[in-house]
C-alpha cells in the first residue's frame, strides 16, 4: 500500500475519520455538503488523483470497491440510488483523491443538483 499524502484530506479523513462503513482498504463518509438527502462518500485507503488512475488498484481491491459501494448503499438504507464519479476540474472534481458519490434518499433522482450529477453538461 503506498504512503498516505499528509497534504491530502482524504488519506487523513480515510485513516482517521467518522466513518459510516468501513472494510480493508476501503471508508465510506457522510459528505459535509450533502446534494442528497442521503450523500455518502467511499474513499479507498489508497491515494489516486483521479479516477483515470483506476487502473492502479488490483483487479481483487477493485471488485472489493465496487463490491464495498453497494454494500455501503444497502448499510446505509438506500435501494435506489446514484453513484458518481466526477473526473477532472471541468467535470466538478474539487478533491484529488479518488472517491465515489453515492447519491440518494430523495423521492426522485432528479432532486440531484446539475454541479454534482449531470456536469457532463459542461464538458
Ligand atoms: P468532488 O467535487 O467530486 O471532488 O467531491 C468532493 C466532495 O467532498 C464534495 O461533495 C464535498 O462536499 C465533500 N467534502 C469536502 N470536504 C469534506 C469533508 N471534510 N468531509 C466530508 N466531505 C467533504
Ligand atoms: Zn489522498
Amino acid at each position: 500500500m503506498p504512503s498516505p499524502r499528509d497534504d491530502c484530506l482524504f488519506c487523513s479523513i480515510a485513516r482517521e475519520g467518522a466513518y459510516v462503513n468501513k472494510t480493508k482498504g476501503f471508508v465510506a463518509i457522510h459528505d459535509i455538503n450533502p446534494k442528497a438527502k442521503v450523500h455518502v462518500l467511499v474513499i479507498p485507503e489508497r491515494h489516486v488523483d483521479t479516477f483515470r488512475e483506476v487502473g492502479e488498484f488490483s483487479a481483487k481491491e477493485t471488485k472489493r470497491m465496487l463490491e464495498f459501494v453497494a454494500e455501503t448503499a444497502r448499510e446505509v438504507g438506500l435501494n435506489d440510488y446514484r453513484v458518481l464519479v466526477n473526473v477532472g476540474r471541468s467535470a466538478g472534481q474539487t478533491i484529488y483523491h479518488l472517491h465515489w458519490h453515492l447519491l440518494g434518499g430523495d423521492a426522485s433522482g432528479e432532486d440531484i443538483p446539475a454541479g454534482v450529477a449531470t456536469a457532463e453538461a459542461e464538458l
